[in-house]
């Protein structure tokens, strides 16, 4: 632990510094020379870590993680825990790939639901817009993310082989494509609809009620409700 009243983040021998004659810190009066400021292991691997994540650059990570262990450590615990638990519990449901804490989801497991049709949807949030819509009574497949060859996001990454095992089990008679009207959600849609009806699988895509370049889950519950109905 640092003593009270010595100065902190002091360099230490670490990476061959002080330079001889000079002692790590304090005490022989040179160390108004040898001092210079460095990060704690620890607050470096925190900044780093937060670096990684998507929309955080440098400054944002370093204000963040400062924010976390100075000012707000009863978040930073209850996040920390929060992640933890989240990463031990949370994997993907057997049927429909979403996020699941058992290996079929409550959703895939209801008897209410109208097992011969199946939504092709980007994301677990498009799921939940889609289900209070109301306007959907069927299972879903969940992609979790769409072709993005710039990033590297192929078939593989979106689960696309599991995807047509699913739609052609036998149990399914209409593949429904709800991806988003972007560019990529479109372009998901056009290679899944070549993969599945090579299958012989009947595919349909919500209807244009949509705006063009828009994400479902920001288009209000009527009209994706209205898309449904209108699938072509
Ligand atoms: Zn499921």
């Amino acid at each position: 632990m640092f003593t009270i009243g010595m100065p902190l983040f002091l360099a230490t021998s670490r990476s061959g510094f002080p330079p001889e004659g000079l002692s790590p810190a304090g005490g022989d009066g040179n160390d108004e020379i040898g001092r210079r400021v460095t990060t704690p292991v620890s607050f470096k691997a925190l900044i780093d870590a937060l670096k990684a994540l998507p929309g955080i650059g440098p400054r944002a990570a370093q204000r963040i993680a400062f924010d976390l262990v100075e000012r707000k450590r009863e978040e930073a615990e209850t996040l920390a825990q929060a992640l933890t638990r989240a990463l031990e519990t949370l994997r993907h449901c057997d049927s429909c790939n979403t996020l699941s804490e058992t290996p079929i989801c409550a959703l895939c497991a209801s008897p209410r639901r109208d097992k011969s049709l199946l939504c092709v949807v980007e994301s677990p949030s498009d799921q939940i817009t889609l289900e209070q819509s109301g306007a959907f009574s069927g299972l879903y497949f969940v992609l979790m993310g769409r072709l993005s060859p710039l990033d590297g996001i192929g078939p593989g990454e979106i689960h696309l082989e599991r995807l047509v095992e699913r739609a052609t089990d036998g149990s399914v008679k209409e593949v429904i494509l709800a991806t988003n009207f972007t560019n990529e959600g479109e372009v998901t849609a056009h290679v899944i609809t070549e993969l599945l009806e090579s299958q012989g699988v009947k595919v349909s895509r919500l209807a244009r009620g949509i705006p063009i370049g828009s994400e479902l889950e920001y288009v209000d519950a009527a009209t994706v409700a209205q898309a449904v109905r209108e699938r072509r």
